[in-house]
């Protein structure tokens, strides 16, 4: 492989470099503090120390009590336990039977796989599913999800932000509007339908207050804010009805069992302090090289397809400017609030007569990193679903490709960038 100077690397929503900070708050717990939390020696309880302030940080962190969180292996561990949890009560707890009264899950066609699988068995053991659909710019209609939900409905997942799109759904609205009908449902002794959202991507770059939210389960992965891979937790409101998919030890208030990924919940903290810590500043720039390049973008590319949210937003309303951050500054509602449908990292385009694939190996082969679809599923050649529920063809979700920045990213990488797709889109349409 060629030698490049510098690597350009604009897949930040697959994962992001290890902050250096976060590598020296992990580094004790790699090395010489090594103890297992459960043991009930002085190394064991050195480990769970740091466990129990890591997930006091947490805690704190999203308004959650300290034995909310429970840690996980990841985002789509914490999505599989939303999902499988809340279903394995239901059926011990209430003896479903799948006749008349089949249990029923509201989600999206556009969640991540995580979420989309999970749910695709429970509909081949009897579920009931409906998969809401998305509108152009890849959102929920609430009213559609208000419509959805049954007597028989345990849960809605929704994402908050999308991986692919970078479409932001109203978490908190959605919130609202499940607790008014979960106060109907009490007055006919019905159980409350749970809202989990799978929080992964917008974790690095949103408010992440679970009462704010009003959810009852939330799904984060460390590695998409900076933090080591495979780690990551499950947001459990106490009371909340579920079972553990991971059976052994009883670690993690029973429902993950199994010896603690020390120095990964110890970085998983640190990394989202880090975050949270600068989210609005670095936002705020984020935001403004994505609508640099956007705009670049239509004065070079005129032909390309913006897919998801477009930068001139609809009427954005008060609820919109709640949820981006709890206080944003006057300046950063400025720029952002006829994009804040968008996560502020986020560009997914289609050129048209320009196969993704190969568009990615030719700014590849200029030490560009971009994602084509979703590099999520692995060896996948399927066009990517998120693109065609958005009401792209195969062709065009084909041709489309992911722009993801991050903490790295500088305006001179959006420029190389915008030059590099000038020379290289010719190439490929030649090619043909
Ligand atoms: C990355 C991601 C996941 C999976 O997280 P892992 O830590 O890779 O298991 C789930 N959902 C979304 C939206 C993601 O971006």
């Amino acid at each position: 492989m060629k030698k490049f100077r510098k690597i350009i690397y604009l897949d930040y929503a697959a994962a992001t470099p290890l902050d250096v900070r976060v590598l020296n708050a992990m580094r004790p717990f790699l090395t010489s503090t090594y103890g297992n939390p459960s043991s009930l020696h002085r190394k064991g309880l050195e480990a769970k120390n740091a466990v129990e302030k890591s997930r006091k940080s947490i805690a704190d962190i999203i308004g959650a009590r300290p034995e909310e969180i429970i840690f996980m292996s990841g985002g789509t561990e914490a999505c599989n336990l939303a999902v499988f949890g809340v279903a394995k009560h239901a059926h011990i707890s209430t003896k479903i039977k799948t006749s008349r009264h089949k249990p029923h899950i509201v989600t999206t066609v556009i969640e991540h796989h995580a979420v989309l699988e999970p749910i695709k068995i429970l509909q081949k053991l009897g579920w009931g599913v409906t998969f809401l659909p998305v509108d152009m710019e890849g959102l929920v209609n609430i009213d559609n999800l208000k419509k959805a939900i049954r007597k028989e409905t345990k849960l809605v997942s929704v994402m908050y932000a999308n991986n692919e799109i970078g479409s932001v759904q109203p978490i908190a609205e959605i919130g609202r509007v499940l607790a008014r009908i979960n106060t109907e449902r009490g007055k006919y002794g019905l159980m409350p339908t749970l809202l989990h959202t799978d929080a992964c991507q917008a974790a690095g770059a949103f408010d992440l207050n679970v009462n704010r939210l009003q959810v009852d389960l939330m799904s984060v992965s460390a590695s998409k804010f900076y933090g080591p891979k495979d780690s990551g937790f499950l947001y459990v409101k106490n009371g909340t009805p579920t079972y553990p998919i991971i059976l052994g030890g009883g670690q993690e208030r029973g429902l993950r069992s199994g010896t603690e990924n020390v120095a990964g919940i110890v970085g998983m903290a640190k990394a989202l302090e880090v975050s949270v810590s600068q989210r609005e500043r670095e936002n705020q720039r984020l935001a403004g090289l994505r609508d640099y390049l956007i705009n670049r973008l239509k004065q070079k590319l005129p032909k390309f397809i913006l897919n998801g949210s477009s930068l001139e937003g609809k009427q954005v309303g008060k609820e919109m400017k709640n949820f981006i951050s709890s206080k944003t500054s006057g300046r950063y509602k400025m720029m952002t609030l006829g994009s804040s449908k968008r996560l502020p990292n986020n560009v997914n385009l289609a050129i048209p007569g320009v196969e993704g694939e190969a568009l990615m190996l030719y700014l590849d082969a200029r030490g560009i990193c971009v994602s084509t679809g979703s590099a999520c599923a692995t060896g996948s050649t399927d066009a990517s679903h998120v693109l065609k529920a958005i009401g792209r063809t195969e062709k065009q979700a084909k041709e489309s490709i992911r722009i993801t920045l991050g903490r790295d990213t500088k305006k001179s990488d959006v420029d190389y960038l915008i030059k590099s797709l000038k020379e290289c889109i010719p190439l490929i349409l030649d090619e043909r």
